[in-house]
């Protein structure tokens, strides 16, 4: 049985997270968030994580031979071993072309799934959300929602949008989202790499996670 690797795609808001943990603990594979692998990295202290401080310091992205050579020992780990969950990476066409030469010196063939979401439910789903300025509660618009709309439900103030959450923001954020995908799906889908497109947001998150290894199960080959 070959191991799985799993190159999770999604925007903001598109529950990537939330299936990553969901598929982690049922196929029982790894989960590797790059963002948290470089942090550790950093917390271990050692000369690459040190030399990782100081790129990340200096407000510089760390190189992708550097973020290669991370995810390289990373898949050595033993939790690894029947597989694991791609996630924020490969960022670039060049992480993606390095790491399908690290994977085919493996004999691991990569499975992508790019979890899709309409924008204008992204968009009204975050522009939705609404915060305490006094207390800071978080508020959403079908979970969570105040007693009284738009006031809090702990101290009575008047909820407000963050600006984080507004509608031209969260555009902005889905189209850097874009510019900086699409080419490296591009990328992968030309090499030959299986990539399945699911509709994420549209059904509970269980349901999506069903699908997912329904596909990986019955389409993919794998597990
Ligand atoms: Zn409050």
């Amino acid at each position: 049985m070959s191991r799985l690797c799993l190159i999770l795609f999604g925007p903001p808001g598109s529950g990537k997270g939330t299936q990553a943990k969901l598929l982690r603990q049922s196929l029982e594979v790894a989960h590797i968030s790059t963002g948290d692998m470089l942090r550790e990295r950093v917390a271990s202290g050692d000369s690459l994580g040190r030399a990782v401080a100081d790129m990340m310091q200096s407000g510089g992205l760390v190189p992708d031979d550097t973020v290669n050579r991370l995810v390289e020992e990373r898949i050595e780990q033993p939790d690894c071993a029947r597989g694991f969950i791609l996630d924020g990476y490969p960022r670039t066409v060049e992480q993606a072309r390095l790491l399908e030469t690290v994977l085919a010196a493996k004999g691991i063939s990569p499975v992508v799934v790019h979890l899709q979401v309409d924008y204008n439910v992204i968009i009204a789903r975050l522009s939705g959300r609404r915060q305490c300025p006094t207390c800071g509660a978080l508020y959403g618009v079908t979970s969570n929602s105040p007693e009284v709309s738009e006031v809090c439900d702990y101290d009575g103030s008047k909820l407000v949008v963050r600006d984080d959450d507004k509608a031209e923001v969260v555009l902005e954020r889905l189209r850097g989202y874009d510019r900086q995908t699409v080419p490296v799906l591009e990328f992968l889908k030309n090499t030959g790499v299986r990539t399945f497109v699911v509709k994420g947001a549209e059904m509970p998150p269980q349901a999506i996670a069903r699908q997912i290894k329904w596909l990986l199960k019955e389409r993919g080959g794998t597990a």
